[in-house]
C-alpha cells in the first residue's frame, strides 16, 4: 500500500502521522514522485488499511498492486522530459543516438562521431565494456574505450552514451559519460540498478530478450525509487519463435508503453533486425509509431567490425535515414533534435 502525502502536511500531522504508523508495526519506505512525498508500507499494511485515507497528512492511498508506481501515469499524468546535458528527450524533439556497438580505435570512433554529428545525432553511442555471448568475441577497450569516445564526442559537440555491465564498472563510466545505458541482459541485474539509482546520471534502460512490459517497468521503478529520475526507456526486439530476424522489434509496446509510463521510450531497430538492409525500415516504423528517439548502430567499415557488423549502417545510410525520418515525424509531431 502507498501513502500519497499532502503537499501542505504541517509538522504536527507529520508526527501525528509516523505515531499511528510506529504503534501499528507499519514499515513505511519514504520516496518522491511527481513533487509528491510518498510512503510505501512494507509490512503491517493490513493493519493501517481500514483507516488509511483518514490518516493525519494521508492525501490518497494507492494499491502497490501496480507496482510501479513511479514509472506509471498515476502520479505523474504528463510526459516527462529527460533532460541529458542540454538534450531533452520525451518531449517534441525526436534524438537520434548513433555510432558503433563497440568503441574499437581512435579512428573508428572519430569517423562514427563525425558521421553521427552530420546525420543529426545528438548522443554518441558506443560500449566499451561490452556483453558479450561468447568469451571469446570482443569484450570492448574498457577504459581506453572510454576515453577515446569521450575525446571523439567532444570534438563533434556530442553527448556520449556507453553501458555499464556492472557496478564494478559504474564509477569509471559514470565519471566520463552523459547517459549510461544498461544492456537488455542486465535488465533484472537490481544491484546494479539499484547503483544506478543512487548514481545521479541519466539511465537508458533496455528491455530484456524475454521481459514483460511489466517486468521492465519494474526495473525502471527500480531506478525512480533509488532516486534518479532521469529514466528513459529502450525497445530493442525481443526474443521469438522465427530466426529469421535477430530479434523481434516490438512495436506495439511503444505505444502501449507511452500509455503506460510518463518515461521516454527509445527504439533500437540495430539489435532487433541484425541486418542492415532491415533497420531503415524499422526506424521509420518506430518514428511513425511514436517513439522518442532512435539508438542506430555505424561503422565506418562494417565489414571489419569487432562487433555487430552486419546490423551496422554506413555514414551514408544514417544520412539517408536522417532524410526520412525527418519526412515521417511530422505524422508523429515531433521534430529531429537540434544539436545541444
Ligand atoms: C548494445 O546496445 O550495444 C547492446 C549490447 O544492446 P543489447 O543490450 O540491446 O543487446
Ligand atoms: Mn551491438
Amino acid at each position: 500500500m502507498l501513502l500519497v502525502l499532502k503537499k501542505d502536511i504541517t509538522p504536527g500531522e507529520r508526527r501525528a502521522l509516523e505515531a499511528r504508523l510506529a504503534a501499528s508495526g507499519a514499515l513505511a519506505r519514504p520516496f518522491r514522485a511527481a513533487g509528491a512525498e510518498v510512503l510505501a508500507l512494507h509490512s503491517g499494511a493490513e493493519r493501517v488499511a481500514p483507516s488509511a485515507a483518514s490518516l493525519p497528512g494521508v492525501d490518497r492511498v494507492l494499491p502497490a498492486g501496480e507496482g510501479y508506481l513511479l514509472a506509471s501515469r498515476e502520479l505523474s499524468p504528463g510526459a516527462t522530459e529527460v533532460a541529458v546535458g542540454p538534450a531533452r528527450i520525451g518531449g517534441p524533439s525526436f534524438v537520434l543516438a548513433a555510432g558503433p556497438c563497440a568503441v574499437e580505435d581512435e579512428a573508428q570512433i572519430e569517423a562514427c562521431a563525425a558521421a553521427a554529428a552530420g546525420a543529426g545525432a545528438l548522443i554518441l553511442r558506443g560500449g566499451s565494456y561490452k556483453p558479450r555471448t561468447s568469451p571469446y568475441s570482443f569484450q570492448g577497450l574498457g577504459e581506453e574505450g572510454l576515453r577515446l569516445h569521450r575525446a571523439a564526442a567532444d570534438r563533434h559537440g556530442l553527448l556520449m552514451m556507453s553501458e555499464v555491465l556492472d557496478r564494478e564498472d559504474l564509477p569509471r563510466v559514470a565519471a566520463v559519460a552523459d547517459l549510461l545505458q544498461v544492456g537488455s541482459r542486465n535488465m533484472q541485474n537490481f544491484p546494479l540498478l539499484q547503483a544506478l539509482g543512487a548514481s545521479g546520471k541519466p539511465v537508458l534502460l533496455k528491455r530484456g530478450l524475454a521481459a514483460t512490459r511489466e517486468e521492465l517497468l519494474l526495473a525502471a521503478e527500480y531506478l525512480l525509487a533509488g532516486g534518479n529520475p532521469r529514466v528513459i526507456l529502450c525497445e530493442r526486439g525481443v526474443r521469438s519463435f522465427d530466426p529469421a530476424l535477430r530479434h523481434t522489434l516490438d512495436l506495439g509496446s511503444v505505444v502501449l508503453l507511452k500509455q503506460m509510463t510518463h518515461l521516454p521510450v527509445m527504439v533500437d531497430p540495430s539489435h532487433a533486425a541484425g541486418r542492415r538492409d532491415l533497420v531503415p525500415p524499422l526506424a521509420r516504423a518506430a518514428a511513425a509509431a511514436g517513439a522518442d528517439g532512435l539508438l542506430v548502430e555505424i561503422h565506418p567499415d562494417p565489414a571489419r567490425a569487432l562487433s555487430d557488423g552486419p546490423q551496422a549502417l554506413l555514414p551514408e545510410e544514417l544520412l539517408a535515414l536522417r532524410a526520412d525520418l525527418e519526412r515521417i515525424l511530422p505524422v508523429a509531431g515531433k521534430t529531429l533534435g537540434g544539436s545541444p
